[in-house]
């Protein structure tokens, strides 16, 4: 867990927020260094599939390995982004919140996965402001 690469996180779903759209980051590192930094961009790109986890491996580009990297998110991973952890075998996931969105940790803990839970509560606070605001884009993001 390293503070820097999980505040590039928190600034993307900030950014995300101040830019109409959902306000979830993500971030990629490994070792010390950050690889890359997304948002969301479900709204902004008109891409169902831009959740911040995708849209920071995209950014991220290819790794022959993800053995030794760290994937933060501001928020629970969803089903789609959980896939994508096992099936880049991303050993290690921070999570700024699981509160307002539980996700499925259980499966990527059964899966070996080392998941930390931050209970950060700008994370939550944003979230939840979100959620509030824009109910319908928030139930669209995790398709209900
Ligand atoms: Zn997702």
């Amino acid at each position: 867990m390293n503070e820097h690469h999980f505040d590039a996180a928190v600034a993307a779903a900030r950014s995300s927020y101040q830019g109409g759209g959902l306000p979830i980051g993500s971030a990629l590192a490994r070792g010390g260094r950050l690889l890359a930094s997304a948002h969301n961009e479900r709204v902004q790109q008109g891409d169902p599939t831009a959740h911040a986890e995708i849209a920071c491996l995209r950014q991220a580009g290819r790794q022959s390995s993800y053995a030794d990297t760290v994937l933060y998110t501001t928020l629970a991973p969803c089903a789609m982004c959980t896939g994508a952890i096992l099936q880049f075998k991303i050993p290690t996931v921070v999570i700024g919140e699981a509160e307002t969105f539980e996700g499925d940790l259980a499966r990527l803990r059964q899966a070996g996965v080392e998941v930390t839970v931050l209970d950060n509560r700008e994370c939550i606070e944003l979230m939840g402001r979100f959620i509030g605001e824009q109910p319908q884009l928030w139930a669209e993001d995790i398709g209900e």
